[in-house]
């Protein structure tokens, strides 16, 4: 461990609300069950905390990555060599309001919040039901399906902008892409306010049992994988591209495209994270020469040179 490491590891465990772990391996932190370890890994309880941590890797020079529940990450063989950052206890609060308005912590599961949703009788996130990860991954990844995103409920978003402090953004504010937004790179999302509406329960049980029955037919959902692993190009399915390639099965080592849906790579248990790499390298190349396409992974990537 570097001396600056080793300083912030000092530091950071004498803080108060942060749990700080070193070589933390991240396999057991991402849902492809693959990665090497992290230097250090330090779950921010408080804000306080959260703060006191980003201001002592700055102090000390270390580089460090914001993570959620690794549910979109890949992270290399050889591991991070500086911090991640997760979000714990004060960031999982779920607040309604009596208009449909829900505030919820960036580190509150997805699926939770969901389902919470449907027990207010409140419509709106169905088309989340089925996504894996944390509200803060959510709107960092303006994660959803292909016809709905998650920006299209946003009020506002609250950020932590390191050594500097709290930051609102009204959805006006942001330019929100497909699975990308204009939120500074280097910004921690705190919490977000989603505006639903009322609506029939069982109307909204009914769509999202719909929902979850066809991802269960469409996708490997047995086996850990970080969800489609190319962006679809404008216009077009990158999982049909994938297909009509003959890629379906494809496999180097423990990593294979899905036989269900071809822009999905599973861990079949011993996968590395060079394996992922190495298939979606030949996904890559061979839509490029069938299709003259330049596929651009959805997936990020943690501890690779860049
Ligand atoms: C089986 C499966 C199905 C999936 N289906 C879908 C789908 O239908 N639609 C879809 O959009 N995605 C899907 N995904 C991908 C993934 O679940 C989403 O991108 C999810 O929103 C990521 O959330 P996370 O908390 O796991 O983020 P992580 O994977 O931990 O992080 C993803 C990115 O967001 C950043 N990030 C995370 N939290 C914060 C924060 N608080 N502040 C700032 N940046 C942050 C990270 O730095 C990283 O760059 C699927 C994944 C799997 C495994």
């Amino acid at each position: 461990m570097s001396a600056d490491l080793h300083d912030a590891f000092v530091a950071l465990s004498g803080l108060d609300g942060a749990d700080v772990v070193r070589n933390e391996r991240m396999g057991r932190r991402t849902s492809y069950r693959i990665g090497g370890p992290a230097a250090l890994h330090v779950t921010a309880n408080t804000y306080e905390a959260l703060v006191a941590t980003i201001e002592t890797l700055h102090r000390e020079g270390v580089e460090w990555a914001l993570l959620g529940k690794g549910t979109n990450v890949l992270v290399s063989d050889a591991g991070f060599s500086g911090c991640v950052v997760a979000l714990g206890r004060d960031f999982q609060h779920t607040t309604f309001g009596p208009d449909g308005r829900v505030t919820a912590g960036a580190a509150v599961i997805l699926s939770r919040l969901v389902a919470q949703t449907l027990k207010q009788g409140l419509t709106g996130l169905e088309f989340c039901v089925g996504i894996p990860g944390t509200v803060g991954g959510a709107i960092s990844m303006n994660a959803g399906t292909r016809r709905e995103w998650i920006s299209r409920r946003v009020v506002d978003v609250v950020c932590y902008h390191p050594l500097e402090g709290l930051r609102r953004y009204a959805r006006p504010d942001v330019n929100w892409q497909y699975r990308s937004t204009s939120l500074p790179p280097s910004e921690i999302v705190l919490e977000a306010t989603l505006q639903l509406a009322p609506g029939e329960r069982e109307a909204i049980a009914r769509d999202m049992e719909e929902r979850i029955a066809r991802r269960r037919e469409r996708q490997p959902l047995g086996k850990p994988s970080c969800g489609s692993v190319f962006r679809n190009p404008p216009g077009a399915s990158v999982g049909a591209m994938l297909e009509a390639c003959g890629l379906k099965g494809f496999s180097v080592g423990g990593a294979q495209v899905s036989d269900i849906h071809a822009n999905f790579i599973v861990n079949n248990g011993t996968a590395s994270a060079d394996d992922v790499v190495a298939v979606m390298r030949a996904m890559h190349d061979k839509v490029r020469d069938t299709y003259d396409v330049d596929l651009q992974p959805e997936v990020k990537f943690l501890g690779f040179a860049s």
